[in-house]
């Protein structure tokens, strides 16, 4: 019913008077009812910044950029000293209370991802780190084919904030439901190495268990030097990822 309720706020109707009315057995959390409004303006912002500054940019923007972008286009918003501290919380907060036990990658909200470190991968709009990730990377379409290739690369502290609220976005606001399919924005592999691969032509269904199914997904799992970070039942709570490489 909380559902409900949350998208009751997103659509602007009125159906939150039949709120909180939960299954015993549901122990999944839920976005605070206070936190709505800041939440949904917070996407928004982020949202603007990314139509700003491009979707191949947007993968590698710092958080203290994100800010100035905001602040500095006429057409933007500034987010404001709540907006900002309600980011900081949900960067800093333990996220164990929603049933995610993966590692923090990411220290500090300001990490900076330098662009002397990472390389554009052409036609795709996505970054690989130099070194390790791009050998390895190479390789792996070198070894498989070319029907496959990078669909997700480098991500900033940003960048997995904006996936991973709107993952929350679209579950109505089931923070637990949300973790289970992206890391919070302070455990994402992305930000340190990880990538995803697809099958080309293959669309959404990259970042479904269907790509278990390809061919080229029973290629990779030959190759000594790569492996699958999530698991069946991994021991981070995240869902089976069969398109996601372990790098680092
Ligand atoms: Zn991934």
């Amino acid at each position: 019913m909380q559902r409900r309720a949350f998208l009751g706020l997103v659509l602007g109707s009125a159906v939150s008077a039949v709120a909180n009315v939960k299954s015993p057995e549901d122990t999944s959390v839920w976005m605070a009812d206070s936190d709505i409004p800041v939440f949904l303006s917070v996407c928004d912002k982020i949202e603007n910044v990314k139509q700003i500054v491009g979707f191949g940019n947007f993968n590698i923007i710092s958080f203290d950029e994100t800010l100035k972008v905001a602040a500095r286009y006429s057409q933007l918003d500034a987010f404001s000293a709540k907006e900002v501290e309600f980011m900081e919380k949900m960067f800093y907060e333990d996220p164990s209370q929603y049933g995610f036990y993966g590692k923090k990658t990411v220290d500090s909200i300001s990490a900076i991802i330098k662009e002397e470190d990472v390389f554009k991968v052409h036609g795709t709009g996505h970054y690989l780190f130099h070194g390790h990730s791009k050998d390895s990377f190479e390789r792996v379409i070198k070894d498989v084919g070319d029907s496959l290739y990078l669909t997700s690369g480098v991500r900033s502290v940003v960048k997995q904030m904006n996936l991973y609220f709107n993952k929350i976005k679209s579950t109505g606001g089931n923070i637990t439901e949300a973790a289970h399919s992206l890391a919070p924005p302070a455990y994402s592999y992305h930000s340190i190495g990880d990538f995803d691969v697809g099958k080309k032509g293959w669309g959404y269904k990259n970042f479904t268990v269907s790509f278990a199914t390809t061919r080229e997904f029973w290629r990779l799992r030959q190759l000594s030097y790569i492996s699958m970070r999530y698991t069946i039942n991994n021991q981070d709570g995240v869902r089976f990822e069969p398109w996601h490489v372990k790098i680092v």
